[in-house]
């Protein structure tokens, strides 16, 4: 019996979805999805929003100006999804969440399937957060407007480490961080622009001296960028 290559599955759930749009759809993402790679599915939350009006939203408890999403569309979105198959993780991107980096993306691109909430407003009720949220991801110590950008950033970053979505680099492990190191400087021709020369090394032809002449790049670089990476 054949064993084909699990497919990845991201579900993202969105109060507006046209923010997933772009970037979810071109390039080596798109390539991907056509490559059967990973299937991303976009859950509308108005979909399972409360009444006629599918109200998804309702002022906060406290005082608090702003607006909360509500936990019934949130919890009916995730049930709906989680009844069906079973999920490595239910993900909230929440700026107070653990801080993605290339540790986190590399062991999040193993995963079978995904759910990625997006909050929106002054976020979502707490409740949800603590009985159906698994893991809860930041982007950055910022404030963003809603969880979309962060989720596409997720999608993106573990979608180009899945075997077969970057054909042109040997692998896309030789990128920045993979190594606790930023990557090498890199150029493409004309060797000579304006009078702006690449290093005479890159145009030996020797492979073994460029190799080392890279690494060496990518340590004075990391000592000089990214001090950080290396303690
Ligand atoms: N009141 C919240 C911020 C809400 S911002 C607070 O102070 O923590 C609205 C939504 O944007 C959040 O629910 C979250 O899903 C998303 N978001 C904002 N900043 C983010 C970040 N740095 N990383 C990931 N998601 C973020």
């Amino acid at each position: 019996m054949h064993k084909f290559a699990a497919v990845m599955r991201i579900d993202i759930i969105s109060a507006v979805p046209e923010l997933l749009e772009s970037p979810l759809n071109h390039s080596i993402i798109r390539r991907a999805r056509e490559k059967g790679l990973v299937e991303i599915h976009i859950v509308n939350l108005h979909d399972y929003g409360k009444g006629s009006y599918k109200q998804i939203d309702d002022y906060g408890f406290g005082g608090d100006a702003g607006m909360v999403i509500k936990p019934e569309p949130l919890y009916r979105a995730i049930t709906d999804l989680t009844s069906q198959r079973e999920y490595d993780h239910v993900i909230y991107t929440s700026p107070d969440g653990e801080m993605l980096d290339q540790g986190m993306c590399n062991s999040l691109s193993t995963c079978g399937n995904l759910i990625i909430l997006c909050g929106h407003y002054k976020g979502i009720d707490h409740r949800i957060r603590e009985h159906l949220i698994t893991k809860e991801i930041s982007i950055g110590s910022y404030v963003l407007s809603g969880g979309e950008l962060a989720a596409c950033v997720i999608c993106d970053s573990i979608i180009r480490l899945l075997s077969g979505a970057i054909t042109c680099e040997p692998s896309p492990r030789s990128s920045s961080f993979q190594d606790e190191m930023v990557a090498t400087a890199i150029y493409t021709r004309p060797a000579d622009f304006m009078g702006w020369k690449v290093p005479e090394v890159l145009l030996s032809g020797n492979p073994k001296l460029i190799r080392q002449w890279q690494e060496e790049q990518a340590l004075e670089r990391t000592k000089r960028l990214r001090p950080d990476l290396l303690d």
